[in-house]
């Protein structure tokens, strides 16, 4: 399991694709699974489309109208609207690894969404599977 960290701002997608494939590149893995781990209650991960970057835009947008700053809410912090938004997206996603690489579809890309920055955050990529040069046992 490897550990990255990065710098987010006030309320992002960060496209952290690059990074999780050179975790799966330094792990040796082949073919097997890739799981990214987000351990915040502000911030969440999720695939989605990293071609055009107004589908992320799009998404933080119908976020927000989704789930606004309430009076109603009652969470001391003030930033319920935040972990709101990061249960819905989700903690954790799973791609398969084949061949080395992610196996993504042609758009998709690995997002990092922060909902309560600026903040440094990390999460974790964990790689389960079969090694480059695995040998059958003798
Ligand atoms: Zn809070």
């Amino acid at each position: 399991m490897k550990t990255l960290h990065l710098q987010t701002r006030a309320e992002e997608m960060a496209d952290i694709t690059a990074q999780v494939q050179a975790a799966v590149d330094e792990s040796g893995v082949a073919e097997g699974l890739c799981c990214v781990y987000c351990p915040h209650t502000t911030a969440a991960l999720t695939i989605n489309e990293n071609a055009d970057p107004d589908v992320a835009r799009d998404i933080l947008y119908a976020l927000g109208q989704s789930f606004p700053p309430h009076a109603a809410f009652r969470h001391f912090e003030g930033n319920s609207a935040a972990h709101v938004k990061a249960s819905v997206l989700g903690a954790a996603v799973t791609v398969p690894v084949q061949a080395g690489r992610l196996g993504l579809g042609r758009w998709q890309g690995i997002f990092f969404c922060e909902f309560d920055g600026p903040r440094t955050r990390q999460y974790t990529v964990t790689v389960l599977g079969t090694a480059q040069n695995a040998q059958p046992a003798p």
